[in-house]
């Protein structure tokens, strides 16, 4: 049988998860995967769907897979397959498509999704025959994850569905291994070193392709042996744990500003990173590049060094060549003075500002009153304006790859994907763990019907909606009552403005979760505590902030936008 065929070269391939929506041509090989000993999780919508998936790639290192359907459901989770492509994350999605037979004559979903997926994607093809699928499934798992990672597509038409085969036509092809692992060039390494070491003001600035490579270990120990200061990127959060002695991560701007040596492991020279560029570094800075992607290197900048390979065999590469010399980065430095200087001062303005009474809440209040409570192994999922960006500087990460965020591209509606993905990792892999997603009110909204999918699988979630009524900002009850007294919302509501006093939380109540609202510090702790007790049911705590709350003062008036 075809369908079952589907489902096995996956299965085949080490594939664990498929997210999907079934639907014509599609349902039988749902049915089939999950008979299989697939884990079939379906979603509400196919954007959500292929975020999900996108994030199995990233915590497992296999790529998960999203099902969808023809014409339309691959439309949606094109939104999936971006994502998944820019954060260089494997992916496998499979769509179901119109006949062949039935081809340009306007069939039922007809698009030529092979082509529209090009853009998207690593890999995109359709198998000539059924006899080629163990073929095209192996080498899109292939492609995922050699190289750098990224999205892969595969096309099944619907008449392949359901045509009987013989067995013994099918050629299986093995598991693919995992990538080989690459090393950079012996010069190379020395050079890095040397550089390194007459650094006056090192910074090892740690991403989440670091997080991907899983080079925690190394890492970890090339910063404790040479005492270097390190700062993650938002999702290289973890991979030493941000509570560190040597997390300068209070320190960014500074760090940044006047590093006269940066080791880039995993973290690409984009808009995240400022582009390299001053005014935010020094005009001289050395950077040293460790990727897998030659084709990264060199991008925007002209690197002193670049140490193309795997991060965790060229970190490793590293420890050696410097382990031939004695030498530490001295501790009692200029360097690191001013670096703890400023981070002392930056925690100091953060918790002046949690500590303010008045009320509805500001971020850091809320932020602080989470920490508190945060389990040390979760893992934090957070997407919005600033919800996304103020939880990520007072919410810590202890573990690598435990946290998950809006990402490269910035992307806004991945929060619940990810959450659900990682809660399907942590039940499988380590139970009891559980999974807490910070969302912005507006954020929430992009996938808010997920809840529902949460509910049917009972997943250890915990969401947090950090309302304050609106996009960036909102209006408080009064204002907006006062606003349409005389005239039609569509006239005059601010486009950022959302309802405001909106109950997030019924949205959990009515599948069966808890539901909280909540508007003071005590009503925070509490919900917080009884949520986190209840390991049976996941809840919606719905937090009313300032309606008109913001970040702290910055140092530059230029960082306004996210990251900065
Ligand atoms: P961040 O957003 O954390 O700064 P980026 O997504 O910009 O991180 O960069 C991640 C980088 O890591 C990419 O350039 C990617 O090619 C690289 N990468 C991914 N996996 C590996 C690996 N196993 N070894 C080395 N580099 C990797
Ligand atoms: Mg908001």
């Amino acid at each position: 049988m075809p369908d079952s065929n589907f489902a096995e070269r996956s299965e085949e391939q080490d594939v664990e998860y498929i997210f999907g929506i079934v639907g014509i041509p599609v349902t039988e090989i749902a049915i089939a995967a999950q008979q299989l000993g697939i884990k079939y999780i379906g979603m509400r919508n196919e954007q959500a769907a292929c975020y999900a998936a996108s994030a199995i790639g990233y915590l497992t290192s296999r790529p998960g897979v999203c099902l969808v359907v023809s014409g339309p459901g691959l439309i949606h989770a094109l939104g999936g397959m971006a994502n998944a492509n820019m954060n260089c994350w494997p992916l496998l999605v499979i769509g179901g498509s119109s006949e062949r037979n039935q081809e340009t004559m306007g069939a039922f979903q007809e698009f030529p999704q092979v082509e529209a997926c090009r853009l998207y994607t690593k890999f995109s093809a359709r198998p000539s025959s059924i006899e080629a699928i163990p073929f095209v499934i192996e080498k899109a798992v292939r492609s995922s994850i050699y190289g750098r990672p990224g999205a892969c597509y595969v096309d099944i038409p619907a008449d392949f569905v359901n045509l009987q085969v013989n067995v013994n036509s099918i050629k299986y092809m093995e598991r693919c291994m995992s990538p080989p692992i690459s090393m950079a060039e012996t010069s190379a390494v020395c050079t890095a070193a040397s550089v390194i070491r007459n650094a006056k003001q090192p910074l090892l600035i740690i991403g989440k392709g670091a997080a991907y490579a899983h080079a925690e270990e190394s890492i970890k120990k090339l910063v404790e042996q040479y005492k270097l200061p390190f700062l993650p990127t938002p999702m290289g959060k973890g991979v030493v744990p941000d509570n560190h002695p040597y997390c300068v991560g209070a320190a960014r701007s500074r760090a940044l500003q006047f590093a006269d040596v940066i080791v880039l492991f995993g973290a690409r020279l984009n808009w995240i990173l400022h582009f390299g560029l001053p005014p935010r570094y020094q005009p001289d800075v050395k950077f040293i590049q460790v990727d897998i992607c030659a084709e990264e290197l060199g991008n925007n900048v002209k690197p002193a060094v670049t140490l193309l390979g795997n991060i965790h065999a060229v970190t490793k590469q590293l420890l050696e060549e410097l382990d031939k010399t004695p030498w530490q980065y001295p501790p009692e430095s200029k360097w690191w003075k001013t670096l703890r200087e400023k981070m002392k001062s930056n925690e100091a303005a953060s918790k002046e500002l949690a500590s303010k009474k008045s009320l509805p809440m500001n971020y850091y209040t809320v932020f602080y009153h989470v920490q508190e409570q945060l389990p040390r192994d979760c893992f934090v999922v957070s997407e919005g304006a600033n919800t996304m960006d103020i939880g990520r500087t007072v919410l810590q990460n202890y573990l690598p790859r435990h946290r998950l965020d809006a990402g490269t591209f910035g992307t806004m509606g991945v929060g619940l994907g990810f959450a659900i993905a990682a809660a399907v990792v942590a039940k499988d892999r380590s139970p009891g763990q559980w999974i807490i997603c910070v969302e912005g009110d507006s954020a929430f909204g992009f996938s808010g019907m997920e809840v529902e999918t949460i509910c049917r699988y009972n997943l250890p979630i915990i969401l947090l909606v950090v309302n304050n009524n609106g996009i960036y900002q909102g209006f408080d009850t009064d204002t907006w009552k006062e606003m349409l007294k005389f005239q039609d919302a569509t006239a005059v509501v601010p486009p950022m403005c959302l309802l405001p006093n909106s109950h997030y939380e019924q949205v959990m109540t009515a599948f069966g979760g808890k539901g909280y609202f909540v508007q003071t510090p005590e009503e925070l702790q509490k919900s917080l505590r009884q949520s986190l007790a209840d390991t049976t049911k996941p809840s919606l705590i719905n937090i009313m902030i300032e309606p008109q709350a913001t970040r702290k003062a910055q140092d530059f008036h230029w960082l306004t936008r996210s990251n900065m």
